[in-house]
């Protein structure tokens, strides 16, 4: 190891501290000693000195404090004669400049509280380019991946690679290992995040390309994430310093790549981070620090060439990433589920209530079907032109000697995600009302519907090994064929339904979960009992049980119920319990039958949303297919814009299109007798099964008490219709109370 590193980091933290002193005592002199700092929505103060330090900075004087432990921790120069060489004073040297650019960040925001903007993505139409720290609820939707292991770690950039090209390769690297790329600081003025932007990548949390700012002292608020994300999920005390760095070390893989020259104030948050255990990957002949102390392998290792600058980090962090190498034309993994494919990316789309599009996963004989063999039946997206719509109805026929029927719905969802992990497509829905978007850049790359298939033989292989022996996937995209199939998918789906129609809440003592929609929606949890089927429709409580025996540590577990603490409106002890767990903390409770109070949350793939219309005081539901004004006086789109992230919003709730007719669908807020507006579309839909649920409710014909937009899109439209009618709704308890 070099003196040299050594004394750049050294100069490089007297000089940070100093001239973060000095631009405290302008702020001292130009504003009130108790004006308020600190970072947005955040519980955690300026989070890397509150969790090594304890100290809560909440106005400019509080920043005096670590400041003053900073300045306590420079090194004194360096002796010669020391057996491990010049590693304590210069991680001290790196630390108290870590320090120094937290305080430095604060005093930005006070003085510019409109730099970052604090948002998952960057507003680029607006120039905001940088979203700073983020804040707690980026946190705990982002944070627990570091811990439960989706997201392996993070890789934080500083610096600009010499090109476009470059940057984008090896951000690129980096997103198929499924690892966060966190970005500050400029090389010569550039910066990696407009490198990315300019080949054309989307940044944000969303694709895991985060922009923290342009500055080296951004690099900060990638150290306050892990550090806040191992005091919120891994009880981690703050103050408590040598468990906090112990527990990144062990825990968080996170390694540095410093992109451009290293100057002095690049070397001291270089030499921060090897406190963390975080190791510095440079691209530039820097004098190398190799024996193995505190990172789990070197410290910091120069001229590593871009095209190796991953597999190098990876090695040195000690990192093991099983990825899955998939035959297609695109990259492929979790990083690039939540990445959308906008208006002008757009190549070609299906479904989305614009043409058919429908899946369907159907248990096959073995001798049947020929394992690997996927097939398009009809034009592939060469054929489609730029703008185009065309239909599709995916196929999937699965074998294996454990297979049971029961698993379908189960391997049919996955759908949803696999092909969203292809980068550039978007899939949104399940069944009959799948949409696909393909990006231009996808089919830039060579991107064929041929490749859904693969994705899906690959996967279904790698993930259900217990079940699977042999996929075959038949992707349809000539009208008819997708008509045929859709015709038969929906007599399934309808069969699938129906095995629950029998069975009551009352039967049971166990409920199960769904979490599979956590990835867009952080705090939502589905319960899913007999007489409330998820919302996206796709799994009803058989599903879930088939699920939890497939995959017992999987997305649908068991959920004792426990005492019954509310029975009309839907409570029990056990599924409070156990939600309060698995939103960690955001949700403690929920209703299953009322919509009105503490209703469950939604995500984004519910069939339909209800809502309350006080005035004709009952309430009205629209499903995804109906585009058009309801008397709530919002689109399904604006609805599940609202409600989609996971949230609870009394008033409204999402649901199945079966569960409108379920026995016990808000009941506690008086049952499907308050349905007042449905799409007729909707209505049309299910009226063999409102004329049942109807009966059974003393109201025969409500089918036809119910309005529709033929009849009004507002509540004043359609009041009178309900009064003509003799709605029950009419009559019955005022809605609000
Ligand atoms: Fe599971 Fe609910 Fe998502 Fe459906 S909507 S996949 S039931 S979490
Ligand atoms: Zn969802």
């Amino acid at each position: 190891m070099s003196k040299l590193v050594a004394f750049a980091a050294i100069q490089g933290g007297y000089k940070v501290v100093s001239t973060v002193e000095g631009e405290l005592r302008n702020a001292l002199d130009s504003y009130d000693a108790s004006t308020k700092i600190g970072f947005p929505n955040t519980a955690y103060y300026l989070p890397v000195i509150y969790s090594l330090t304890g100290m809560k900075c909440e106005t400019l004087e509080d920043l005096q404090k670590p400041m003053e432990f900073a300045h306590g921790l420079l090194p004194p120069h360096i002796k010669s004669k020391n057996h491990l060489p010049y590693l304590g004073p210069l991680l001290d040297a790196g630390m108290a400049a870590i320090f120094a650019y937290e305080v430095k960040e604060a005093l930005r925001i006070l003085r510019e509280p409109d730099f970052y903007i604090a948002e998952e993505d960057p507003d680029l139409d607006a120039g905001k380019m940088w979203v700073g720290p983020a804040d707690d609820t980026i946190l705990r939707k982002r944070g627990v991946e570091f811990v439960d292991g989706s997201a392996p770690g993070f890789a934080a950039i500083v610096g600009a690679a010499p090109d476009p090209e470059i940057a984008k390769m090896i951000v690129e690297d980096y997103q198929k290992k499924s690892l966060y790329i966190f970005c500050a600081a400029n090389h010569n003025g550039r910066t990696l995040i407009e490198q990315c932007i300019e080949a054309g990548m989307q940044v944000g949390w969303n694709t895991r390309i985060v922009p923290f700012g342009p500055d080296i002292s951004s690099a900060v608020f990638a150290l306050g994430f892990a550090n806040r994300a191992a005091m919120a999920f891994g009880n981690v005390q703050p103050g408590d310093h040598s468990k906090m760095l112990m527990y990144n070390k062990d825990r968080i893989f996170a390694f540095v790549n410093a992109l451009g020259d290293i100057g002095t104030e690049w070397a001291c948050a270089a030499a921060g981070c090897v406190n963390w255990g975080f190791p510095t990957l440079a691209d530039t002949d820097i004098p190398e620090i190799l024996p193995t102390g505190i990172c789990t392998y070197e410290h910091v290792v120069a001229n590593v060439p871009h095209d190796e600058m991953c597999q190098r980090s990876v090695e040195v962090r000690g990192l093991k990433v099983t990825i899955a190498e998939i035959d297609i034309p695109c990259s492929f993994g979790p990083a690039f589920e939540g990445e959308r494919v906008r208006g002008a990316d757009l190549y070609a789309q299906c479904g989305g209530g614009k043409s058919q599009c429908t899946e369907l996963a159907k248990m096959a004989d073995m001798k049947e079907i020929e394992d690997g063999k996927v097939e398009v039946v009809g034009p592939e997206l060469n054929e489609v032109e730029e703008g185009g719509i065309f239909p599709l109805g995916i196929y999937v026929q699965c074998a294996g000697r454990e297979f049971q029927t029961d698993f379908e719905p189960i391997l049919e969802r996955q759908i949803h995600h696999l092909v969203n992990y292809i980068q550039g497509i978007m899939h949104i829905g399940q069944r009959d009302i799948a949409w696909i978007r393909v990006s231009k850049a996808a089919v830039d790359k060579g991107f064929s519907i041929k490749d859904i298939g693969t994705v899906i033989h690959a996967k279904f292989h790698q993930d259900f090994k217990k079940i699977i022996d042999k996929v075959q996937v038949t992707l349809y995209t000539k009208k008819d064929d997708v008509d045929a199939l859709t015709k038969r998918a929906r007599a399934e789906y309808k069969t699938r339904d129906e095995r629950v129609e029998n069975m009551r809440d009352e039967d049971v003592e166990t409920y199960y979960s769904c979490t599979l929609c956590q990835s867009f929606a952080p705090s939502h949890v589905c319960s899913v009992s007999p007489e409330r089927t998820g919302l996206c429709g796709a799994y009803n409580w058989m599903d879930c049980k088939a699920s939890y025996e497939i995959n017992p540590t999987g997305p649908n577990q068991p959920i004792e119920k426990g005492e019954c603490l509310d029975p009309v409106l839907g409570q029990w002890k056990g599924v409070n319990e156990f939600i309060e767990k698995a939103s960690r903390g955001t949700v403690t409770h929920y209703n299953f039958y009322s919509m009105l109070l503490d209703p469950m949350t939604t995500c984004g793939c519910c069939e339909c949303i209800a809502a309350v219309l006080p005035s004709c005081n009952g309430v009205m539901t629209v499903h995804r297919d109906y585009r058009g004004e309801t008397p709530c006086g919002m689109k399904f789109t604006t609805l599940a814009g609202v409600m989609g992230g996971g949230a609870a919003s009394p008033g409204f709730v999402g649901h199945s299109k079966f569960n409108i007719t379920q026995g016990k669908f808000i009941l506690g807020d008086g049952g499907l007798l308050r349905m007042v507006w449905m799409p007729k579309s909707l209505k049309e839909e299910i009226k063999e099964r409102i004329d049942k649920r109807g009966a059974e409710m003393g109201c025969p014909d409500l089918y036809d008490r119910i309005a529709d937009e033929t009849v009004g899109i507002t509540e004043d439209e359609i009041l009178p219709f309900l009064r003509e009618k003799e709605h029950p709704a009419v009559k019955m308890d005022s809605i609000v109370g």
